[in-house]
């Protein structure tokens, strides 16, 4: 036993850790990151006595396809990812659920109700249920330990992908976690439990031509209503009938409710952090009560299930849907307190009263430069249509630069912008950043590249993946330049350009010249992001790394400048 302070997303990755894995796959996403890095930091530590892989993943599908095949191989795998990333990954999570897995595989998706760092708001445990996979959601950062190793566990049992279900509240909070000793330990074999691979399954299974995969859904179907028996035993969901008043708090909610309560017993509660939903605990509290709150932090998942369309005769259901609670946004202490009535009212917050301050580029960020020369080439030429992509880059839109008129998902930017020059737009140009870029602007620019489709694509190469703690861009510098060139870019309208502002007329110059070109162009404007020199200069004591090495010591990529 061991007890350490840790965020919920550290606390997952060492339920990971401890329950044996051989692997960590991951793409940064905020709240997501942090999990894969607290993998990063164990093996850091550890070296290769912690028999882990930790190297980051092009983009999410390619982190749960590398996780996947990590399971096929024997190993445990980690994947973790935000809930968009989930977006990305959905064609092999969905199929794996038709596979099965070999070794455990575990999937931690990180929530972002309240959109802190997201575009929207979805809730992944319909992502759980239209898999029909079984799904964790920790109440707070024990559980996320706890549920994580469970997890491993149940996903060997049953041979499925299992999902654990976190929010940002949970994930960036932290908390006292009683850890236990590692699988390895546990099993009394100190060479680690899971250092030799399991046997390999039958590749029939994983084959998934239709006669297969027919076979293959009829066994997951099969499964069904183990999973939902699992989910009635389940030590996650608890049941305490008591008043008549009725109250459904899952995962972070129940803390809130638990709060908010005060240690009263005077109401029923059930406390839901297992799924597919516990239909008998449910009807348990629903037959026992006269009304039923529902608290959830997300859609309304359960509530919306409960309701169904006619409702429940004779009761009421309050929650999202009723309007007792927010129906967007993060659930609070004080909104679950005021649903149920409860007098309790958070803490005085002690940077209350402060005026907020809009999200804006770093000081000396090298995209202000870049954005200035966009703007300024780009003004003669018309109203230029002017489409970019997730990063930090989307800060563009702010004055004074306004030169992003579009942000909806990773790799967008390219795609939106070809099919734009196929509506007659003109003069049309896009700005991706070179992390965003290698997770799904590659397949768009090749389909550009083939059409000489008459717009200019800059990539903001600054040798990281800036937004989420510039963590190591898979296409930066040199590679960059290539992997441009074999898509199919014209060389001669191929440029990498510096980003200062001593070049700035020589910068307007050169972009004119690509915009007003009848055909597609790519410029590099290539700078590092300064907390990529930040953590170079932190690290430089330390050991220069090899290619492949996996030390998390950060050097400035081959032709970056900082
Ligand atoms: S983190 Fe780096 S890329 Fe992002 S705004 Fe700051 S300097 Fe620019």
């Amino acid at each position: 036993m061991n007890c350490q302070l840790l965020l919920g997303d550290e606390a997952a990755a060492q339920g990971a850790i401890d329950a044996g894995i051989g692997g960590a796959f991951s793409y940064p996403g905020t709240p997501a990151t942090e999990i894969f890095e607290a993998v990063e930091e164990h093996v850091r530590r550890q070296g290769d006595a912690a028999g882990i892989s930790v190297l980051w993943s092009a983009n999410e599908k390619v982190a749960y396809e590398e996780a996947l095949g990590m399971s096929y191989a024997g190993k445990r795998a980690l994947v973790s990812m935000k809930h968009v990333g989930l977006n990305v990954a959905a064609d092999p999570f969905m199929s794996s659920a038709i596979t099965g897995v070999n070794a455990g595989l575990v999937l931690v998706v990180a929530d972002d109700p309240g959109m802190h760092s997201s575009q929207n708001e979805q809730d992944s445990r319909h992502y759980a249920e239209f898999a029909q996979l079984p799904l964790y959601e920790p109440g707070n950062q024990q559980e996320a330990y706890d549920q994580v190793r469970a997890a491993f566990d149940e996903s060997e049992a049953i041979g499925l992908p299992v999902m654990v279900r976190m929010v940002t509240r949970l994930c960036h909070s932290r908390s006292t976690v009683t850890t236990r000793a590692g699988a390895a330990a546990e099993s009394g074999d100190e060479s680690s439990a899971h250092a030799a691979l399991r046997p390999r399954p039958d590749y029939n299974d994983w084959v998934l031509v239709p006669t297969n995969a027919r076979r293959r859904f009829r066994r997951l179907l099969d499964l069904q209503p183990q999973l939902l028996r699992d989910s009635e035993q389940s030590s996650w969901n608890r049941l305490r009938l008591s008043g008549t008043r009725g109250i459904i708090a899952a995962g972070i909610g129940s803390n809130y409710v638990e709060e908010a309560l005060a240690g009263s017993t005077d109401d029923s509660v059930l406390r839901i952090g297992r799924y597919p939903l516990p239909a008998a605990l449910i009807r348990s509290l629903v037959d026992h009560c006269d009304e039923i709150v529902v608290v959830e932090d997300g859609y309304p998942f359960i509530e919306r299930r409960l309701n169904g369309i006619l409702g429940v005769p004779g009761k009421a259901v309050r929650g999202r849907l009723s309007g007792d609670l927010p129906l967007d946004g993060e659930l609070t202490p004080d909104s679950v307190a005021a649903a149920l009535g409860a007098a309790f009212v958070s803490p005085a917050q002690p940077l209350a009263g402060l005026a907020g301050r809009p999200p804006q580029l770093c000081k000396g960020c090298p995209h202000a430069d870049s954005f200035k020369a966009i703007v300024e080439a780009a003004a003669p030429l018309g109203n230029a249509y002017m489409f970019s992509d997730v990063g930090c880059y989307a800060l563009g839109v702010l004055p004074p630069f306004r030169a992003v008129h579009s942000c909806v998902d990773m790799g967008a930017s390219i795609s939106m912008a070809f099919g734009a020059v196929q509506a007659g737009a003109h003069p049309v140009v896009c700005t991706i950043g070179d992390s965003t870029f290698a997770h799904s602007g590659m397949t768009p620019l090749l389909g550009a590249a083939r059409a000489n489709a008459n717009m200019t694509v800059f990539v903001l190469d600054n040798a990281a993946v800036g937004m989420t703690g510039a963590q190591e861009s898979l296409s930066c510098g040199e590679r960059l330049v290539e992997i441009i060139r074999g898509l199919g870019v014209d060389p001669a309208h191929i440029h990498v350009i510096e980003p200062l502002a001593k070049h700035h007329q020589a910068n307007v110059d050169l972009i004119r010249r690509e915009i007003e070109y009848p055909g597609l162009s790519v410029v590099i404007p290539r700078r590092a992001c300064i907390h990529v020199k930040r953590q170079a200069k932190v690290r430089q004591a330390e050991p220069t790394c090899g290619a492949g090495c996996t030390c998390g010591t950060v050097a400035l990529p081959a032709g970056a400048t900082a």
